[in-house]
């Protein structure tokens, strides 16, 4: 891509996340957007519906993680019920013998509130997942969270916890330390280049930046972490991470490639093909908003995808 179309992405990128908050805008989405390409992204409203696109997906090789879409609750006993969608999702993964682990957002479980809420509920769920022989990914949200994020990944850790893993973000300038000071974890990190807007005094504005910093992440975490997920689309990154497995002896059991439900399905499938370990995130629930504007500002061409279908209807 020329650096004038990048300009031109950035610019649609930040109009894009700026413009998620609008009423007006969320109003619309929420009624029209799952079917004018919403469901591309999301596995359904329900449960019911995910687990047979769970199941496909496990069909074709591919093992997934699932996501009860929400995040930044409005009250505490909401985060009650949350924890209780948790532990029935993964009773019913373990009922159906799917291969799906569970990603979840700490707001979504009361971070806004309290961390020690958001502690106690994760503790939870780490528990139930870990009766059942499943695993927990706390996913990484805006840089404001990060620290507690951190805190809480450190304190589940410390407490004898080895079945929950957590993200760290390419773009912000400080991951690097971060990831240094989570070494003594042993830790299970998820490596993306990040999703929210942030400012420029915080992360890299320019992807050649971000990428860059992802490549000098991802050399450092196959060396140190226990287990790494390559979470990206970027067939560039894809098969330098590929070179380092390769290079190093680094054993499937080790490293995941990570994508979108959604998003390069055929390269998720090559991958596959050639005995790589592939996961795809999938996720579903009623509150699909803010999660399918990122997508959209991930790749603005995707709102031409959106665009077809208002035309087609
Ligand atoms: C499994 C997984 C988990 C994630 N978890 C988090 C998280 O916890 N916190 C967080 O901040 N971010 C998370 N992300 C999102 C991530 O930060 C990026 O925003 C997202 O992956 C897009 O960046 P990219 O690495 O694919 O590279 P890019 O450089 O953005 O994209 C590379 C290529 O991939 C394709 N592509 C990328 N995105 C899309 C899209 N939406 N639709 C269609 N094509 C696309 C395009 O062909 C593009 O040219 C996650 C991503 C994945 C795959």
């Amino acid at each position: 891509m020329d650096s004038a179309s990048q300009s031109a992405n950035a610019l649609l990128r930040k109009g894009i996340l700026a413009g998620a908050g609008n009423p007006t805008l969320r109003r619309f989405v929420d009624r029209y957007g799952m079917s004018l390409g919403g469901a591309r992204f999301v596995a359904g409203e329900t449960l019911d519906e995910a687990v047979p696109v769970l199941r496909r997906l496990n069909d074709q090789g591919l093992a997934t993680n699932t996501t009860l879409l929400g995040e930044h609750v409005e009250d505490e006993s909401t985060t009650e019920r949350v924890v209780e969608a948790y532990e029935g999702i993964l009773e019913r993964i373990a009922a159906e013998g799917l291969r799906t682990n569970v990603a979840l957002k700490l707001t979504h479980l009361g971070l806004d509130f309290a961390e020690d809420l958001a502690y106690a509920n994760v503790e939870r769920v780490v528990r139930s997942a870990a009766a059942l022989g499943n695993f927990i990914r706390i996913d990484m949200e805006e840089s404001r969270w990060v620290d507690a994020t951190l805190r809480i990944y450190r304190r589940l850790r410390e407490a004898g916890h080895d079945n929950v893993g957590t993200v760290l973000q390419a773009y912000l300038y400080r991951t690097e330390k971060d990831l240094e000071m989570l070494l003594d974890l042993e830790p299970r990190l998820r490596l993306v280049k990040g999703a929210y807007l942030e400012p420029s005094s915080i992360a890299y504005p320019a992807k050649t930046d971000v990428d860059a910093a992802y490549e000098r992440l991802l050399e450092r975490m196959l060396e140190r972490c226990s287990h790494v997920a390559v979470a990206t689309h970027d067939e560039r990154i894809i098969d330098r991470a590929l070179e380092l497995v390769a290079q190093n002896g680094i054993s499937t059991d080790r490293y995941q490639l990570q994508m979108l439900f959604g998003v390069r399905a055929q390269l998720q499938l090559d991958l596959v093909a050639r005995d790589h370990p592939v996961l795809v995130a999938t996720p579903f629930g009623p509150e699909w908003y803010p999660y399918l504007m990122r997508r959209l500002a991930e790749r603005p061409a995707n709102l031409l995808f959106v665009a077809r279908n208002v035309v087609r209807r």
